[in-house]
């Protein structure tokens, strides 16, 4: 009896240590779990960025597009802006870059070289040389597009190619579907989306003010361009087209005159918005 009380009491003593042990293990557990959270909420952000990251809208293949940027001129940040661009893109749509940079002058080299599209699915002019007078340069290379090459043009380059070619040579507007002899004061421009139910718009709010602004004049949108939103810098008294598809013969262009800052091009909705109208061009997006 009395052994059996001591057993008993042993027995009781080991289950109470186990119970410590028990007890000390989870507590253990549970410092770890507090030290490893941090680890554990990367872990799980990187799962989801990974996860976002696939969400990538995809060229039809599912190969990545090929798009050469050519920027460069004056009054414009585009040393920066190159970055911004790319870089938003391809985290929006699976897009692999080259980027010309250069002055009006290395521009009409490069851009009159034998075959300088033909790598590239789709070009993307971001650049500002409206001194341009040669317009046998600006009727060849608008044709590179008349013959189907893809274009995205921003901002600058409705100024661009246009101003001082002599003669009644428009190829350049034709391509862009605009034509703009000017812009007015620096302002915020208010945009209203005119097609939210047009691929290129869709993500894209009703209407949007942009953090800074040069909004570009348009004397004439031409017939072969539908018009996806408007803007304006005065409470909506006056207005001027500011995005646009275009069709050139067998060529698509997406167009926008929004631009200028590096803060307007940084914002979720103007890189969603070419980037939509990049994959439109190239015929991803219907
Ligand atoms: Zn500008």
């Amino acid at each position: 009896m009395w052994e059996l009380a001591i057993a008993s009491e042993v027995a009781l003593d080991e289950r109470s240590e186990n119970f410590v042990r028990f007890e000390i293990i989870m507590q253990m557990l549970a410092r770890s779990l507090t030290c490893l959270f941090p680890a554990v909420l990367i872990l799980f952000l990187l799962i989801c960025g990974a996860g976002f990251a696939e969400k990538k809208i995809q060229k039809n293949d599912g190969k990545p597009l090929r798009a050469l940027l050519v920027t460069g001129g004056g009054y414009h940040d585009y040393k920066k802006q190159k970055t911004i661009l790319t870089e938003g893109i391809s985290k929006r749509a699976n897009v692999e870059w080259d980027i010309f940079i250069g002055d009006a002058a290395k521009t009409k080299a490069k851009l009159s070289e034998d075959g300088w599209a033909d790598d590239y699915d789709v070009i993307v002019y971001n650049l500002c040389h409206a001194h341009e007078t040669d317009g046998n340069f600006v009727e060849a290379l608008s044709k590179v597009h008349r013959e189907g090459k893809a274009a995205v043009v921003l901002h600058c380059s409705m100024h661009s190619y246009h101003w001082k070619v002599p003669g009644e040579t428009k190829h350049w507007p034709a391509m862009l579907g605009v034509t703009s002899p000017r812009h007015g004061k620096h302002a915020p421009i208010e945009v209203t989306n005119l097609a939210k139910d047009h691929a290129v718009m869709k993500g894209f709010p009703k209407k949007w003010t942009t953090p800074k602004g040069e909004l570009y004049h348009i004397d004439k949108t031409w017939p072969s361009a539908t018009v996806l939103a408007k803007g304006s810098i005065d409470g909506g008294k006056k207005f001027h087209d500011c995005v646009w598809v275009n069709t050139y013969g067998k060529g698509r262009v997406f167009g926008t005159t929004l631009g200028h800052h590096n803060e307007t091009m940084s914002e979720d909705n103007y890189l969603g918005l070419v980037t939509r109208g990049l994959l439109w061009a190239t015929g991803n997006l219907e």
